[in-house]
């Protein structure tokens, strides 16, 4: 029946109707929340009220068979109610221990015939939770590189501190399969990011057929892109010349135009930037710089990718403070002396020297102090 006030019931439901009955009494008179152990929150109402949280790692790409039995447990344990993070976490609410006790239980022993997790709880405080990430090769039409590939990838180097708050602080992880970065790559304590390396090829058959031409030259912002006519046999058409050294291999003239394709085996990879995070504890946000200027797309499992991360989250967590961010122990020892420690290569890649006079950016590369 259509909502109160409402014209018509078109488009989204109110979300009212969807919270569990303990959280819609206690709307706006929550007390406190805190962590019971690594996955697991308990929010505690004015009225004495209590919600217990089971947090669990999804894909987030799911099958239809996963979501039925996503939705099997919620009927089960949490009358039908369930919630997606925005880290693609799933979690399940409970309004007492007995149910919580038999959540869990019923999460922990559901694994696949291999005898992994389907639902690994975790993925709170100061830990790693699960990776925001984007289309990839399954169905976007400009990566650089896959998503849920090397995301999958880095997760299991990772795991460990999915289902642990040993660090000083929580790490955020994401990953956009190209700078067009539908993740948070930008602000996100360890972020991934495919990149092309070459200037789109130009398809001049097709150029006019599937193009509309002014719009393909608009889309690019470093005017690289300009309309041309070539021959093709005893024939002149319009089509698209590219000045290749004006080219940032952005993507943008493809998403306009199909006949201009940019994806290449060899010149896609993906970058790995560090120190972006959202929160304004103990610093305002901040954006991540790069810090990893290439690493090739290593199919199926990413190792030179997986063994960097590693390694950043291991030399962090052994050298900052407790509560501090990646950024913030980075910006406090200096971005010299995390290179040093991280033992990566700092190469003139790394310095954001993109200065186009139409297109002042925002600079944000490693700030060096001498
Ligand atoms: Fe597509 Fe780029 Fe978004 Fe990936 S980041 S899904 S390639 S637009
Ligand atoms: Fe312009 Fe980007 Fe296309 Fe290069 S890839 S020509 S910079 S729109």
């Amino acid at each position: 029946k259509p909502m109160e006030g409402r014209i018509t019931d078109i488009g989204p439901r109110d979300f009212h109707d969807f919270l569990p009955p303990v959280i819609a009494k206690n709307k706006g008179q929550w007390l406190y929340h805190e962590i019971l152990e690594p996955g697991v929150l308990v929010h505690v109402a004015e009225s004495g009220d209590k919600v217990f949280t089971v947090r669990v790692g999804a894909a987030r790409l799911m099958s239809v068979t996963h979501i039925r039995e996503i939705c099997e447990i919620a009927d089960k344990h949490c009358g039908g109610h369930l919630r997606f993070t925005t880290r693609n976490n799933v979690e399940f609410m409970v309004d007492n221990e007995v149910s919580l006790a038999a959540l869990k239980e019923d999460l922990s022993s559901r694994k696949f015939a291999g005898g992994s997790y389907k639902f690994p709880i975790g993925g709170t405080g100061a830990g790693i939770s699960n990776i925001v990430h984007t289309q990839g090769w399954v169905h976007c039409h400009t990566p650089a590189t896959d998503a849920s590939g090397p995301v999958k990838a880095i997760m299991d180097v990772v795991f460990e501190d999915f289902q642990n708050m040993r660090m000083p602080a929580p790490v955020r992880i994401a990953l956009a399969c190209c700078l067009n970065m539908c993740g948070a790559v930008h602000c996100s304590d360890i972020g991934v990011v495919g990149i092309h390396r070459k200037p789109p090829m130009i398809d001049h058959e097709w150029t006019d057929q599937l193009c509309e031409i002014p719009l393909a030259v608009a889309s690019c912002p470093t005017a690289a892109v300009r309309p041309t006519k070539v021959e093709i046999g005893d024939k002149k058409v319009n089509s698209i010349a590219i000045k290749n050294e004006r080219c940032m291999y952005c993507g943008n003239c493809y998403t306009m135009c199909p006949a201009l394709p940019i994806s290449d085996g060899e010149g896609d990879g993906v970058v790995i930037m560090v120190g972006g995070k959202v929160s304004n504890r103990i610093s305002q946000p901040m954006f991540s710089k790069v810090v990893v200027a290439y690493i090739p797309n290593e199919t199926p499992r990413w190792p030179s990718l997986t063994e960097k991360i590693k390694h950043i989250i291991e030399v962090y967590s052994a050298n900052a403070r407790k509560y501090e961010r990646v950024g913030d122990w980075a910006n406090r020892i200096g971005w010299e002396k995390f290179f040093e420690l991280t033992g990566l290569e700092f190469t003139h890649h790394l310095i954001d020297d993109f200065r186009d006079p139409a297109y002042y950016t925002w600079r944000q590369s490693t700030q060096f102090k001498f």
